[in-house]
Parts: structure tokens; sequence; C-alpha cells
């Protein structure tokens, strides 16, 4: 069954999208760089740092485009990045290399967070495939809907840590039906259900995010009754 989401789901990708540079040329001797997927540095005798490019956040760590990913590989070589490029290493650079040091060190920050969470992962993965979830669409799963009421009924009625833990629980496993269907509907190209299985994903995220905000909740109010 397809299923619809509210909204915010790609929008955040989308954007990701967008900050894409397209400087296919380095800014100090020319040199054309089209066909590297990635690049930092020109590699000319000047090898000045350029501003951000990549063909895809997946390119940036050398990593294959997958919904599944090595995440502890995705973070060596992340740190490798970010040591590479660090603005304090550019301070006694010319303006322009100080420059592409500070959006460098931003954009592999962002490219990084996308591909480490799998959610945002698989819904830029989606996006790259030109699949998107635009604003206003409802969501006609009733089964899945109706579970969803039912479930911010329970974290609304949730009084306890151990109520809200074992909600915690719950959501979580479910999140994890949901991204392991999503794995395999992706080994099979069933994008369609890639994209079903995420927007049910994002709806248990939602969820969770509401249950962090009530175990915070009940620690600011053990904290302040304790005094
Ligand atoms: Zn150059």
């Amino acid at each position: 069954m397809q299923s619809r989401c509210t909204s915010r789901i790609l929008s955040g990708a989308s954007r990701l999208l967008s900050i894409r540079c397209n400087s296919s040329s380095c800014w100090k001797c020319g040199l054309s760089l089209r066909n590297k997927p990635f690049y930092l540095f020109c590699g000319c005798s000047y090898n000045v740092l350029l501003p951000p490019y990549a063909d895809d956040y997946f390119a940036v760590f050398g990593i294959a485009r997958s919904l599944e990913i090595e995440t502890r590989q995705l973070t060596a070589r992340f740190r490798e990045l970010q040591n590479l490029i660090h603005p304090d290493k550019f301070s006694q650079k010319c303006q322009n290399e100080r420059i592409h040091s500070a959006q460098q060190s931003a954009f592999v920050n962002r490219a990084y967070k996308t591909l480490l969470d799998p959610l945002s992962r698989g819904l830029y993965l989606l996006a790259e495939h030109g699949i998107a979830i635009t604003e206003g669409e409802i969501n006609t799963d009733i089964d899945f809907m109706s579970e969803m009421m039912e479930l911010n009924e329970l974290v609304a009625d949730a009084a306890s840590n151990e109520d809200v833990k074992q909600l915690f629980t719950t959501v979580m496993d479910k999140m994890q039906l949901c991204w392991q269907s999503a794995v395999k509907a992706h080994s099979t190209g069933d994008m369609d259900e890639v994209r079903s299985s995420l927007v049910h994903m994002r709806y248990y995220k939602t969820i969770q995010e509401r249950l962090t905000e009530k175990t915070s909740d009940h620690l600011a109010e053990h904290i302040s009754t304790s005094k």
C-alpha cells in the first residue's frame, strides 16, 4: 500500500541537494575539474583549497551509494577530511582559501550528518532518485494512521519514566522493522516501497522525538522537586 506523508520528510534532503557548488575549474590555475566526483585541492602546482563540490555525498567519503553503509568507515573518513580542511590550518593563507576552508568544513559536516543517520541517508537517496514527498500530502494508509493515533495517545498518557522507556523501545523496534523493509526494497529496486517504509519511519521518529521531550520534561521536574 502506498503511503503518503504530510511534509517535512524530504524538504531537508532537497535543501541539502541545493547546496552543491558547481564550480568546475580551479580558481587559481583554471584547470578543469569536471570529471572528478569529489575534490578538496586542485592538484596543480599551487595546490589550493577549492570551494565545496561533490557529485554526491557518498563520493565525499569514498563509499558506495547505498542505504546500508559502514558507519565506522564514514566516521574515520570524516575525521580525516576535517583534519585536512579545518579553518585553523588556513588562518595564514589567502582570503579565498580561508573562505573555502570554512565552506568545506560546513559542507563536509552536513554530508556527514546526512549519511550518518539512517533515515536522513534514506531520504537523501530518495531525493537523488528524484522521489520527493511534497507539502500537504495525506497518508492514505488508514491502519497505519490509526496506529499512529493510538501511539500518540499512549505518549500523551505516559506518566512515568518507565512508561516512556517502554514506549521508546516499542517505537525503536518499529523503526528498525521499517528500516529493514526499506533496505530489502532498495535491494530489489522497489523505490515506492523504500519511500513508503521511510515515510512510516519518519512518523515513528516524530513520536520518538516527543518521547525524548517528555523524558527531559520529567528530568527537569525531578531536578526542580529535588532542590
Ligand atoms: Zn589549480
